[in-house]
Order: C-alpha cells, then structure tokens, then sequence
C-alpha cells in the first residue's frame, strides 16, 4: 500500500510540473503573440512636486491589452518574459516607446517631463543596454537626462554587469534610481559603490504612515541619508494627505502616488498638463 501510495504521489508531483509548465509555456507563447501584435501598451503615472502640485515626471508602467483577457497589469507580462528572455526586447520596447511618448509631448508644446523607465536584470548587459539607448537617443534627440532608469535592490545584486553598465549610462548622462529602496537587502553598500542619482522610498513603508512609527522611522532615515548623499528622493505609493504632510515635515519634496494621480494613457497625461498649464496643445 506505502508503495503505492509513494507512486500515486510521484505521479501527481509530475503530473502538477507537467501543467504547469505546460501552462508557462501556453502563457510565453500568447506573450509573444501579444508583443508581435502590438498589445503592449504603456500607461504613464506622474511625479509630483509636493508643494507646488506641479507635474515633474512621469513613470512609464507596462499593459497588456489583451484581447480576451482584458487590460492586464506588469503581473502578467514582466515575470514571464523575464524567464524566457523576451524581457530583452520587450524592454527595448518599452525604452523605445518611452522616448517616443516624451518626444510627442514636448512637441506639442507640452512642458519638459522626466520619463522614468524601469528596467530588468536582464536588461543590465554592458555590451548592450548602453550603446542601445545611445543610439536611441541619438536618433530621438531626447537630452540624455530627462531619462531616467530604475532599478531595483535586487538588481544590484549582479554587482559586476550592473556597475559597468551604470557607469556607462552615467557616462551619457542618463539618471538612475533604485526603485522600492529599502526591501532589499544591499541598499547601504550600493550607494557606497554605484552611481546613483535618486531613491524611491518602497511603497510598503509610505502605506503604513501613520499608524505604524516603524515604517515612518525609516521613512524619515532613508530621506535624511539620501540628502546626506546629495541625492534626491521620492515616495511612492502616497494615498493620503496625512502620508504627504509627514513626508513634507521631513524635507521629502516628491511623491507619486493615486493622491495625485494613477497611470493613465499618454493621451490622459497631455490632458492633464494642457489643463494645468492652461495650453492647447496639438494632441494628434
Ligand atoms: P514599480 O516600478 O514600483 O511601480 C509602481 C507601482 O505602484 C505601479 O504598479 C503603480 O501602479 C503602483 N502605484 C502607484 N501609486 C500607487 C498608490 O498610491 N497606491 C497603490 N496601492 N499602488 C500605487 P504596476 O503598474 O502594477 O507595476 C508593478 C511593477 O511592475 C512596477 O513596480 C515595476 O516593478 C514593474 N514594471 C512595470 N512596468 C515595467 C516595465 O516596463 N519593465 C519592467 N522591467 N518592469 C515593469
Ligand atoms: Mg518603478
Ligand atoms: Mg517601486
Ligand atoms: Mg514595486
């Protein structure tokens, strides 16, 4: 009977890895599928200066309009593509649609943005990502420091390809922020050794502000270093207007968050800045 049972379960353990890979692989096709047919889309969230409300920013965040499933979240695109490797071209792409966007609105007469893009691991090869993003921006005209790239803490961990490439990135003159910073495991000894223009506060910590004194604590440390470090910094995920008055109190000048705005279409965002800005600006 033991035995069995021990073969039933072997034969359920290979059936569950066949489905699922089965099922991974089902998903990896209609990705391909997807980016082939233009299904991608970019949705762009802004960057305020808290004082002002003026729109400094964007975020530029990845969708999947999918024609069964709906509009679908980075959930459903990022993590597969990062197994497979399509997260190469994908975030080519996305780099190249990001450019292209910021291009339009300052075309239309739309005041300067920054445009911040995130990128994988994978992404960060030194014999590629730079000299793609320099003719990139070459062939936009784009200036180099309206870019931005972020990168997570995890990221960092392939400290070799990472620090190459960063450096040549710096090097054209792009920005780069660690993005949820303060999850990971490396963030003091990075700033030590990488060349790191910004911090964008983990969303986790601005969340439980102010009912939990923990997360204000950091909070607060991390913008008081980032400041000791002649960098900037930013909030993410600001909800309330108590969250932004304490992350003011402490000398914290930028937030994203749905208090301001949640990503939106490119043609929302133009919109919104014709609106603040008072232009009327060619949309087409
Ligand atoms: P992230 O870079 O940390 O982006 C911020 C996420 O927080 C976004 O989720 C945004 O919609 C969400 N968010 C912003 N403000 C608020 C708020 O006030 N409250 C709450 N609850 N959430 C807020 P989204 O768009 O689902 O993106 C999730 C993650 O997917 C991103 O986290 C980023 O790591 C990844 N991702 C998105 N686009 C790309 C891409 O083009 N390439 C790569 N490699 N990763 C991407
Ligand atoms: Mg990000
Ligand atoms: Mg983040
Ligand atoms: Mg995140």
């Amino acid at each position: 009977v033991a035995k069995d049972d021990g073969r039933n379960r072997f034969a359920f353990y290979t059936k569950e890895m066949t489905r699922k890979a089965t099922l991974y692989m089902e998903r990896d096709r209609d990705l391909r599928r997807g980016f082939d047919m233009g299904e991608l889309v970019l949705h762009y969230q802004p960057q305020i200066e808290m004082a002002s409300g003026a729109v400094l920013g964007v975020e530029a965040l990845i969708r999947w309009q999918h024609p069964t499933a709906g509009l679908l979240g980075p959930d459903a695109v990022i993590p597969i593509a990062e197994k497979s490797g399509l997260i190469v071209p994908i975030g080519e792409w996305v780099l190249r649609e990001a450019c292209a966007q910021a291009c339009a609105w300052r075309r239309a007469g739309l005041p300067p943005l920054q445009m911040a893009v995130n990128v994988s691991a994978r992404q960060m090869n030194p014999d590629r990502l730079p000299q793609f993003l320099k003719t990139l921006l070459d062939e936009t005209g784009l200036p180099a420091e309206r870019l931005e790239i972020e990168i997570t803490e995890s990221t960092l961990q392939n400290e070799d390809d990472c620090l190459a490439t960063l450096l040549q990135l710096k090097r054209l003159g792009l920005m780069v922020a660690i993005d949820d910073f303060g999850t990971g495991y490396s963030c003091m000894g990075s700033l030590k050794s990488l060349p790191i223009d910004r911090l964008k506060i983990d969303r986790s910590f601005i969340r439980d502000i102010p009912e939990d004194r923990d997360s204000e604590a950091i909070t607060e440390a991390i913008i008081a270093m980032a400041h000791r470090l002649n960098r900037t910094v930013i909030a993410e995920g600001v909800e309330t207007l108590a969250q932004q008055d304490f992350l003011r109190s402490r000398g914290c000048r930028e937030g994203q968050g749905y208090l301001y705005a949640r990503p939106m279409a490119a043609t929302a965002v133009a919109a919104l800045l014709a609106e603040r800005f008072g232009l009327a600006p060619d949309l087409s």
